[in-house]
């Protein structure tokens, strides 16, 4: 039986991937030190006895009992709003933890699975996004913390698999949405949904006009475990190219909750926001035979009950 370790387990996408994993017939072990990540998203494994839970800092110094096949890391916190409230946790989580992890697959003869960014590519002067973009990163704004350290750890990863040998996969993960996001997360998803849910004013930040193409999560673990058991290195682009401004975005989430909210807007939270973002998939579509199947109408309304039933909201 494969055994896999998944640091930032207890989180949205963790918890995700601890399912799937179970489900193919892993045995899994997930760290999580909770800092954005909730026992509540992994409460119903628990009981398995495949499935074990260490609440780990994956900064320190990191170690597991017994034979490991793969290690994939998500732990970082992902929303623009912990960019500034949790930065360094940030910075060490991509760097140190990266560093940890890598070594941990080394020691293990384990395949190294990293999950980086749409954000490598910053605001990006191609449209769409393809793997061979070096991006347009400022490294000192506020969405440095994030970017820098995302590309920091795909070039670490790159040097233990070049130094090493360490058998290695990098998946560049673009907007993803879905049950178990927090709700006071920040991102655009749950805010708007949370909002129209609520009653309360839809806050679009900008003119709006931005774009960004939303992925649901299945899908995305999905593309995770075809680029995981393939014999591609990456790095490849996971995400759903349908793309909308998040005007559109507010409208649509409107329309599908039947909300009464209005629709404000707000200055951007930071600057360099970026003002297109849509992933060309051509190598996950050729390479791995990987491509999105839920549409965002499906996705959304499956995270709106979701979010509904939490909210304890009677709207939809
Ligand atoms: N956004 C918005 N209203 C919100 C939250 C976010 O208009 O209440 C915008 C944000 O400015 C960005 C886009 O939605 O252009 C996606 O933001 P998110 O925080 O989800 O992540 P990002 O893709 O920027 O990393």
């Amino acid at each position: 039986m494969p055994r896999s370790i998944v640091t930032g387990g207890a989180g949205f996408l963790g918890s995700h991937l601890c399912d799937r994993l179970l489900a193919e017939g892993h045995e899994v072990v997930a760290l999580d030190n909770l800092i954005t990540g909730s026992t509540d998203n992994i409460a119903h494994l628990i009981d398995n006895p495949l499935f074990r839970f260490i609440r780990y800092d994956v900064t320190e110094y990191l170690y597991v009992d017994g034979a490991v096949d793969y290690i994939f890391h998500l732990a970082s916190p992902a929303s623009p709003v912990d960019f500034t409230t949790k930065s360094i946790q940030i910075m060490k989580v991509n760097a140190l933890g990266t560093h940890k992890a890598l070594g941990l697959a080394r020691a293990k003869n384990a395949t190294f699975f990293l999950t980086s960014t749409s954000e490598v590519y910053g605001d990006p002067l191609i449209h769409p996004q393809t793997e061979d973009y070096w991006g347009n990163v400022n490294p000192i704004g506020l969405r440095g913390v994030y970017d820098e350290s995302k590309r920091f750890a795909e070039a670490i990863t790159l040097a233990y698999h070049r130094a090493h040998s360490v058998p290695v996969k990098i998946v560049r993960i673009f907007n993803t949405y879905g049950p178990r996001m927090r709700l006071n997360d920040g991102r655009v998803v749950p805010n708007f949904i949370g909002q129209a849910l609520r009653g309360d004013p839809i806050t679009v930040y900008g003119s709006g006009s931005q774009t960004r193409s939303f992925c649901y999560c299945s899908d995305l673990i999905e593309g995770f475990l075809k680029l995981a058991f393939s014999d591609q290195t990456g790095p490849i682009n996971i995400g759903n190219p349908t793309e909308r401004t998040m005007l559109e975005f507010a409208q649509e989430i409107k329309r599908l909750t039947n909300s009464s909210s209005e629709i404000v807007f707000e200055p951007l939270k930071t600057p360099d926001d970026p003002k297109q973002r849509r992933p060309d998939i051509t190598l996950a579509r050729t390479l791995l035979g990987w491509e999105p199947t839920v549409t965002l109408e499906e996705g959304l309304q499956k995270t709106i009950e979701w979010f509904a039933k939490r909210l304890g909201a009677t709207q939809v």
